[in-house]
């Protein structure tokens, strides 16, 4: 058996350890709830500034893990994510949007990508999943926030294509890893999430789910994810997933369907450190 690809660096923060070995300079991963100064549902390093948390707290939470990597939280890209496919190509003039407060986060957003070094990618979650992206050979690296309706709207689809077709990226060039996010173990649908995901995955959209009562279903978004980067022309060695379950682990993850959508919020980040000269 394969190990879990989000190696734990510390109590708040998981890294995708096999991708540092392209580039050192590159910090990516995910955050967990352990460590930080967030008290009662937001206990404790809640990242989210959307979810009436006390905003002080927040950004003292992301200073955290922001040292943690050594890129300053005025230069991490923050955005304002509705389950929709909207993808931001990231500049050096985005810096620090959204990272101290939410109103000048990136507008309508749920995924990002950048070629600029020392600038750090940053989505929040709470049991949807994060899809990472990173072509070596072109230093791009991206993410998206992908829960059903993303999935179903194809971001994961959508940055593929606009790396090929915009960056000139061939997809033999692109990694990807799929992060922490709640499981099929905790995980049932209705039948308008299973409808969706049939129209995009065609006959492929039965392996994702499982009948478990009339019209109720357990589904595996990750697998789905893993399926449209397959379709989308992706390696499968090229495609690390995580077997973490955010409902299941109270203890490292906050999750939206577990507590009831009174929750706080992990982050999926990715960047480079600066060059040194
Ligand atoms: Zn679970």
């Amino acid at each position: 058996m394969k190990t879990e690809p989000f190696f734990r660096q510390n109590e708040s923060t998981l890294m995708i350890k096999e991708w540092e070995s392209f580039d050192a300079s590159l910090k990516a991963g995910f955050s967990t709830r352990v460590g930080g100064t967030s008290v009662n549902g937001y206990n404790s390093l809640n990242v989210g500034l959307h979810v009436n948390d006390i905003d002080s707290n927040v950004i003292k939470n992301r200073e955290k893990i922001a040292e943690i990597l050594r890129i300053p939280l005025n230069q991490w890209v923050f955005s304002d994510q509705v389950h929709k496919a909207q993808i931001h190509h990231v500049t050096k003039s985005d810096k620090g949007k959204g990272a101290f407060n939410y109103e000048n986060a990136i507008k309508a957003t749920d995924g990002l990508y950048t070629r600029e070094k020392g600038i750090m990618l940053a989505l929040c979650y709470a049991d949807c999943v994060p899809v990472y992206f990173y072509a070596p050979s072109h230093q791009l690296i991206g993410i998206v926030h992908a829960g059903w309706k993303g999935t179903v709207e194809n971001i994961v689809g959508q940055m593929i294509s606009t790396w090929t077709k915009n960056e000139g990226v061939s997809t033999n060039d692109i990694y990807i890893a799929i992060g922490p996010s709640i499981e099929e173990c905790c995980y049932i649908v209705d039948d308008r999430v299973i409808e969706a995901l049939t129209t995009l995955l065609g006959d492929q959209a039965r392996h994702t789910f499982k009948e478990v009562s009339t019209g109720q279903y357990r589904l595996n978004l990750k697998l789905a994810n893993q399926i449209i980067c397959e379709k989308n022309g992706i390696d499968s060695n090229h495609i690390l997933v995580s077997k973490d379950c955010t409902s299941c682990n109270e203890e490292l993850f906050f999750s939206h369907r577990r507590d009831k959508g009174s929750t706080g919020r992990m982050m999926s980040f990715i960047g480079f450190e600066e060059d040194e000269s």
